[in-house]
């Protein structure tokens, strides 16, 4: 398969010609080499985003909204292929493509379709003889940059709030993962997306989002990844001072009180770091086991986390698939060995599955290890199926270790008790936090962090606001000559 860049509403070469090599995560074969932009591609992107903002933006926003609604439409009669595309670009099992991304997809894209026409500016309350008005306008030309996690979400959460508002796009997909944005693309053109107001430019971060995030004729940069690209991000943004909105890694603290129902907790923990092969920003990839329950929540753990299906995405049966590269299933493997060197111990996994099937693929077993809370694995983001054990004596403790890290995130919490429930969720340093269950999202929930998670929110009115600007209007409705001098 040979893919090409979407810029202008068409399907163009890259301008230099080059390709970069996609591979299957399941067993390291080639599935796609695709055109990779560079600088001057991106340049011809931004422009032809820059020449289709102004009709963008002064569309109907309830037109803006009925494509959006279409391609939700759309992408929901397409949803078998788009699931299958996903899983075998990504490794997510099928079971997951089929039944969250894809569903998650249409419907974020649909709600931001339902809120193009709802974002109200007001009316301030000022001195008399003076109306002042508020409106909220789009900020103009939007450059995106996503990892390779979750790509085919990505696409909603970043372009659903983008054109809802009136702005137009041009996003960079991560170089491991394009095929299901390309996919998108297309579909938008079949709706009927006006050319420009999308552009879609697969190509590396050093050089096609470095470039990105410098370009003069971009107004706002919306970046997920992680936090050492997010601060060249910033960086490379200073030029024209654009606007930058910073979705990045985490560290999310799951903790599980003495009064938990330990068989919810249980199954919670294990989707909180498991699903996705726990790469996830939110994911729980520390949990912290009150003393008293330990062994027993760790006995059900472990179990629960030796029978999970590691197999093919492509087998409707398995749970978890590979990790999506072979760099980064190296870099997992790395914590395995820090934590072994840091006197941690590896309760389960800490490899590749012994499966002859599965030895070409980028696998790693389900892996839980006992470790400090200031050890490495606790404070770095390992961004695998590895999760990090550690125990606390009371509530102050468990509050003082899940606000340990640079990171603020997302962060869970099991108990049968009420105050406490509400009492730490208040008191975690987290932009999201969940009460007996972890890893919530919901389009109209805004999503992000704070600290070294980043800024700014996805979802959500918070993310209409974070993609228009408030313009204030004064008008002078006296009947008086005014004096010279303002009263
Ligand atoms: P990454 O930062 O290496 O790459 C993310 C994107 O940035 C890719 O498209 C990459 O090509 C691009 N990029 C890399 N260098 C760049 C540069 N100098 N200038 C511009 N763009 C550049 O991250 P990754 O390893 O691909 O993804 C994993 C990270 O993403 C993890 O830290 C994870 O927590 C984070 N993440 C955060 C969220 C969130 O919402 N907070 C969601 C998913 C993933």
């Amino acid at each position: 398969m040979q893919t090409k860049l979407f810029i202008g509403g068409a399907f163009v070469d890259a301008v230099e010609g080059t390709t970069i090599p996609v591979l299957n995560p399941h067993d390291g074969s080639p599935i796609a080499d695709i055109a990779e932009a560079r600088a001057a591609d991106i340049d011809r992107a931004v422009a032809a985003a820059r020449a289709a903002f102004p009709a963008w933006s002064r569309m109907a926003a309830a037109d803006r909204g009925r494509l959006l609604l279409k391609l939700a439409d759309r992408i929901e009669e397409d949803s078998a292929s788009l699931a299958r595309l996903e899983s075998l670009d990504t490794g997510h099992p099928l079971r997951d493509t089929r039944g969250l991304d894809v569903p998650r997809t249409a419907a974020t894209f649909r709600y931001f379709g339902g809120m193009a026409d709802k974002v109200q500016g007001s009316v301030v309350p000022v001195e008399a003889g003076f109306l002042n008005y508020v409106q909220r306008t789009p900020l103009g030309v939007v450059g995106q940059i996503v990892p390779w996690n979750f790509p085919l979400m990505f696409t909603s959460w970043k372009m659903g709030p983008a054109l809802a508002a009136g702005n137009t796009v041009v996003l960079k997909p991560a170089e491991l993962t394009p095929l299901s944005t390309l996919r998108i693309a297309e579909l938008m053109a079949e709706v009927g997306f006006p050319p420009g107001v999308v552009n879609i430019v697969p190509g590396y971060g050093a050089t096609a989002g470095q470039h990105l995030a410098e370009h003069p004729g971009v107004d706002k940069i919306a970046f997920t990844g992680s936090t050492a690209t997010g601060r060249r991000i910033v960086q490379a943004s200073a030029g024209n001072l654009k606007r930058v909105q910073l979705e990045l890694g985490g560290k999310g603290a799951n903790i599980v009180f003495e009064d938990a129902f330990l068989p919810a907790a249980i199954n919670g923990s294990a989707f909180a770091i498991f699903h996705n092969q726990g790469q996830a920003c939110i994911a729980g990839s520390r949990l912290l086991l009150h003393e008293k329950i330990a062994d027993a929540f760790l006995d059900g753990f472990l179990k629960l986390a030796a029978s999970i299906r590691v197999g093919d995405p492509m087998d409707p049966a398995t749970e978890m698939g590979p990790l999506t590269s072979r760099q980064h299933q190296e870099r997992v493997l790395t914590y395995c060995r820090i934590a072994h060197q840091e006197g941690g111990e590896i309760l389960l996994g800490g490899m590749p599955p012994q499966d002859y099937a599965l030895s070409k693929g980028f696998y790693l077993q389900p892996t839980v290890v006992r470790a400090q809370p200031q050890d490495r694995v606790c404070q770095e983001e390992v961004f695998g199926p590895f999760v990090a054990v550690s125990t606390f004596k009371n509530e102050e403790e468990a509050i003082a270790i899940a606000n340990g890290t640079e990171y603020g995130l997302g962060g869970g919490l099991w108990t049968q008790h009420l105050q406490r429930a509400h009492r730490v969720a208040n008191a975690m340093r987290s932009g999201m936090v969940w009460i007996n269950c972890y890893k919530r999202v919901n389009p109209g929930s805004p999503f992000g962090g704070i600290g070294q998670s980043g800024y700014g929110r996805e979802m959500g009115f918070e993310a209409m606001h974070d993609y228009t600007d408030a313009k204030s209007v004064w008008v002078n409705v006296d009947a008086q000559i005014p004096p010279w001098y303002p009263r």
